[in-house]
C-alpha cells in the first residue's frame, strides 16, 4: 500500500460502496413520495452571491457569520458556496416570476451544501440535504402536510422512534415584545453565558437557544417562552396545525427552545430527532418562512420548507441496522474457455446487455477455475459458457447457478431460455 500524496479536505468525505447505496436509496425513496406529494426537482446553483445568503439567512446567524466558503471573481464579485438550498429555490422563485403562476407551488432541491463546521460525527463541510419548498400557502393545513411529509420519508426508510419536535416562532408582531423580554433576562444572567451567547443578546437574542454549551442550557431553562406571548393570530395557527397533524395520527413533542439556526422563520418551525445518534441528532428540520421571500425581494409570498440531511439520515439507518438497498446480483457471467474466443465472448455479451441483462465477462484472461470464483462472487444467476465445442455445435453452456443443473441451448435460443428462466423483465438489471 502506498502512503497517499492527496487525502480529501477536512471536513469532506469520498462516498463509497455501500454507503453510497443506501444514500441512493434514501434519495430514490424520498423522490418517489415527493412526487406522490406532487413536488416538483429545482436543480439550484452550488454557489450564488454572498449578498443573497446574508439578506436570506440572516448576518448574525451562525452560519453567515462564521461557517460560509465565500470567495470573489475578477471583477470584485462575492460568492459563497450554498450552506442551504431554501434561499437559491427562492431567488430563481422571484427572478423566474414563478409567484404568477397557480399557488401553491412545490419544489425540491437535492445536492451538497458547504458549511465551515467544525468536523465531528453527524457534522461535516461537504454535507448533502434533500431540500424540500412550499410556496404561496399561508394556511395551517400546510404546515401539517409538510411536517407529515417529512415524516413519512422517514417512516419509509424504515426509521423508529423518532421524535418529531414542535414549536412556533411567532410572527413580527409578537417577536418584537418578546425580543425585549428574553433580553432582559439575558442581561441578568449575562456572566454565566459563553461569549458567543453573550454576542448574541446584542445582534440576535433568540439565537441564544441554538447554543450547544451547557452552561448557557441551564441557563436558559429559566428563561421566557415565546410560545407562551404568541399573538392571537398565531395561536390561533399553531393551534390548528396542532389539530391537522392529530388527525393524521402524528405524534409530537412541543419544545420551546426549538428556534432554528436561521433567521428566516416564522411560526411553526420542527426538528426530527434520532434516538441513535449521538450529539448531532436532528435528521431532519424545517418550518416556516412567510417574510422571506419579500426580504429577498418579491412579493409578499408565504412559505415553508424543510431539509433532511442524508449524511445523519444514512447514520441513523445504519446504527439501526437498516441496510436500505438489497445486495446486487448479476444476472449473466459469460465464462470463456480459450483466450482467443474473447471477441465472441465481447459479442454475446454486448448482445445481452443491450436486452437488458446485467452481464459481465473477465478480461484478465484467468483460468475457468478462477472465472467460476468471480460470477460466484459476483452472485451470477446465470452462468454461460462459450467454448471451441460450443462453437462448432452453434450451441451455449449454460449453468443455473441455484440448481447447478448445466445445458447447451442453442444461440437461437439463448435469449427466449433466459426469459424463461429469469423472467421478463424491461431492464434485467444488477438488483435482479
Ligand atoms: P444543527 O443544529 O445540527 O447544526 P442546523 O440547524 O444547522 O443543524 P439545518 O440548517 O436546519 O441544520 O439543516 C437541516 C439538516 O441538515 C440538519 O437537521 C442536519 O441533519 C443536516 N445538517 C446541517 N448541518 C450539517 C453538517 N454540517 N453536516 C451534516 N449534516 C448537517
Ligand atoms: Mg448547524
Amino acid at each position: 500500500m502506498v502512503e497517499p500524496k492527496y487525502v480529501a479536505p477536512t471536513g469532506t468525505s469520498d462516498i463509497l460502496y455501500p454507503e453510497v447505496e443506501r444514500r441512493n436509496c434514501i434519495v430514490d425513496k424520498a423522490r418517489r413520495l415527493l412526487d406522490l406529494y406532487c413536488y416538483q426537482e429545482m436543480i439550484v446553483p452550488t454557489f450564488e452571491h454572498t449578498e443573497l445568503f446574508v439578506r436570506g439567512i440572516g448576518e448574525a446567524t451562525d452560519i453567515v457569520s462564521k461557517e460560509m466558503y465565500t470567495f470573489g471573481d475578477q471583477r470584485g464579485s462575492s460568492f459563497a458556496l450554498r450552506p442551504e438550498a431554501t434561499s437559491g429555490i427562492v431567488r430563481a422563485f422571484i427572478e423566474h416570476s414563478l409567484y404568477t403562476k397557480s399557488m401553491p407551488q412545490k419544489y425540491f432541491c437535492i445536492g451538497p451544501m458547504f458549511r465551515k463546521e467544525k468536523p465531528q460525527a453527524g457534522r461535516y463541510r461537504e454535507f448533502y440535504q434533500i431540500d424540500v419548498e412550499l410556496l404561496g400557502a399561508a394556511q395551517p393545513s400546510v404546515d401539517a402536510e409538510v411536517i407529515a411529509l417529512l415524516m413519512h420519508i422517514f417512516q419509509d426508510l424504515g426509521l423508529k422512534n423518532l421524535t418529531l419536535k414542535l414549536n412556533s416562532m411567532g410572527c413580527r408582531i409578537c417577536r418584537a415584545p418578546y425580543r425585549e423580554e428574553l433580553v432582559g433576562y439575558l442581561r441578568k444572567v449575562e456572566k454565566g453565558l459563553c461569549r458567543n451567547c453573550r454576542e448574541r443578546i446584542k445582534k440576535n437574542p433568540l439565537r441564544v437557544f441554538d447554543c450547544k454549551v451547557e452552561g448557557c442550557r441551564h441557563l436558559l431553562r429559566e428563561a421566557p417562552e415565546l410560545i407562551s406571548v404568541l399573538c392571537a393570530q398565531c395561536q390561533e395557527h399553531f393551534e390548528e396545525v396542532k389539530k391537522y397533524l392529530g388527525v393524521m395520527g402524528l405524534d409530537y413533542e412541543l419544545d420551546p427552545k426549538v428556534v432554528r439556526g436561521l433567521d428566516y422563520y416564522t411560526r411553526s418551525v420542527f426538528e426530527v430527532v434520532s434516538p441513535s445518534l449521538g450529539a448531532q441528532n436532528v435528521i431532519g428540520a424545517g418550518g416556516r418562512y412567510d417574510y422571506l421571500v419579500e426580504d429577498c425581494g418579491g412579493p409578499p409570498i408565504a412559505g415553508l420548507g424543510f431539509a433532511i440531511g442524508i449524511d445523519r439520515t444514512s447514520l441513523a439507518m445504519k446504527r439501526s441496522g437498516l441496510k436500505g438497498y438489497e445486495d446486487k446480483s448479476l444476472a449473466l457471467f459469460i465464462i470463456t474457455t480459450s483466450h482467443h474466443l474473447r471477441f465472441e465472448t465481447i459479442k454475446r455479451l454486448d448482445i445481452l446487455r443491450h436486452q437488458g441483462f446485467s452481464a459481465e465477462m473477465d478480461h484478465l484472461s484467468r483460468s475457468m477455475k478462477a472465472q467460476m470464483r468471480l460470477a460466484d462472487k459476483l452472485r451470477a444467476k446465470i452462468v454461460i459458457f462459450i467454448g471451441e465445442d460450443e462453437i462448432r455445435k452453434g450451441v451455449l453452456g449454460v449453468r443455473d447457478m441455484a440448481t447447478s443443473s448445466q445445458e447447451e441451448v442453442p444461440f437461437e435460443d439463448l435469449l427466449d431460455y433466459l426469459y424463461q428462466k429469469l423472467g421478463r423483465k424491461e431492464k434485467w438489471g444488477a438488483r435482479g
